[in-house]
């Protein structure tokens, strides 16, 4: 697409967008009075037409960042009153002739804030801009069926000779816990937490793995990559390709999420339990960015565990799927890693002693919660990006599943001193997904 193609497609977008505030229309007329014409040659006004359009997407970048209390330390200057405290971003003065680079370089900035700006739409189902969205927010559940959906066949109440089984997945798509059957409908916990019943679904039998994909929905994205790769796609993905890689190798495995839903983790953790998994594997990728480093900067969070032999369970798991990552990621040539000083195979507990992060601490479970690495840095953000990213993490993952529930064998990766840390408790807000 042209440049000037690419601004008359944003700014009509961009400018709808700004409907809900005053303060962008004003930056949407300014924008639109420096668009000039360009017919091949690169100009000062091909310039001027993208850091106009740069600011003006800054600026609503902030908007949405003031409005919704996100990612607030990258505004400058901050938020006064929901807005930036700054006002607009002006754009940059250019000197000189402008070069094919110093176009290229605008469009690929361009191009991050637009997929960073229908992040945030989608985010925040903020009506006015899901609308512009081109292609609108992920529906809320995957469009592919889980890999877990291929276990079995769909069963009813009727069906069934003995007890229901402990979990299954709806038809459309949803990993419910099973509490039983009532007037020939399975009772079950919806992602949010409530009871509801449905007519059949695909049951989660004898399942040894529970995988968790991290954040989901529209109120829990979790960290967003300079690229705009959101968090809660980007587990997804890798639980997904993790998922298949477990079934090829004949170990059942199951995913607390199949799609773009939320849901808390109360209830992500009472599924793992629920079906009696062997272990449960929580997949997350962090923010926001350490020192930079020639290694990975994978961490792998383990459980405290009141019974000696789950804490040490946990400490297994959590080793092992250390070793195999790092080893695999290590393997990706020209990265920036980002890293923590004490990163590795860690206990992060609250002041009183407790593990700090929900997930660890509530599943009996034997639990590991993996940070990949860090979605924040630009150059991660860009490998997670890559299929050949998910490929590679998925097998280190499986394979460490795999040593896990098929043999003794002790991981080389011993736990760290525990870091102290009181994490903000996020708010449980929560849309409920249609179970069939
Ligand atoms: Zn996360």
């Amino acid at each position: 697409m042209t440049a000037s193609g690419r601004f008359a497609r944003v700014l009509p977008q961009f400018c709808r967008a700004a409907a809900a505030s005053l303060l962008v229309l004003a930056v949407c007329a300014s924008a639109a009075s420096a668009h000039n014409s360009s017919n091949g040659g690169f100009t000062i006004e091909d310039i001027a037409v993208r850091d106009n359009l740069i600011a003006a997407q800054e600026t609503l970048l902030n908007v949405y960042r003031c409005q919704f209390g996100l990612d607030i330390e990258a505004v400058p200057g901050g938020c006064t009153a929901g807005y930036p405290t700054l006002g607009f971003s002006q754009p940059a003065e250019f000197y000189g002739i402008p070069t094919p680079e110093d176009i290229a370089v605008r469009d690929q900035l361009i191009a991050v804030q637009e997929a960073l700006l229908n992040t945030y739409r989608c985010r925040f189902d903020f009506e006015i801009d899901t609308q512009i969205t081109p292609g609108g927010c992920p529906s809320p559940v995957h469009s592919e069926p889980s890999p877990s959906m291929a276990l079995n066949a769909l069963v009813r109440p009727g069906d069934l000779e003995g007890d229901p089984p402990p979990g299954l997945i709806t038809q459309s798509g949803v990993s419910v816990a099973v509490a039983g059957v009532n007037e020939g409908r399975f009772v079950v916990t919806t992602p949010c937490g409530s009871i509801s019943t449905v007519s059949a679904g695909f049951p989660l039998q004898g399942v040894r793995v529970v995988l968790d994909p991290g954040h989901g929905g529209s109120y829990d994205v979790g960290a967003v990559g300079p690229n705009g790769l959101a968090e809660r796609d980007l587990n997804l993905t890798l639980s997904y390709a993790v998922l298949s890689e477990l079934s090829s190798r004949g170990i059942s495995a199951a995913s607390t999420r199949n799609g773009h839903y939320g849901s808390p983790l109360s209830v992500r953790a009472a599924f793992a339990d629920a079906l009696g998994a062997e272990a449960l594997v929580s997949i997350h990728h962090n923010a926001p960015t350490s020192t930079i480093g020639a290694q990975p900067g994978t961490e792998v969070f383990v459980q405290s565990s009141s019974t000696q032999q789950a804490r040490a369970d946990s400490a297994r798991l959590g080793g092992l799927l250390q070793e195999e990552i790092t080893a695999a990621l290590a393997g990706f040539d020209n990265i920036s890693w980002s890293r923590a000083h004490d990163a590795g195979v860690l206990r992060v507990l609250l002041p009183d002693g407790r593990d700090a992060y929900g997930m660890i601490r509530r599943p009996a479970t034997a639990t590991a919660l993996v940070e990949y690495g860090y979605l924040s840095n630009r150059s991660e953000a860009a490998l997670f990006a890559t299929d050949e990213y998910i490929r590679i993490a998925a097998k280190a993952t499986a394979n460490a599943i795999e040593v896990y529930l098929n043999t003794d064998r002790a991981s080389t990766e011993t736990v760290q001193r525990p870091r102290v840390f009181d994490p903000a408790r996020a708010p449980t807000r929560c849309n409920e997904v249609e179970l069939e």
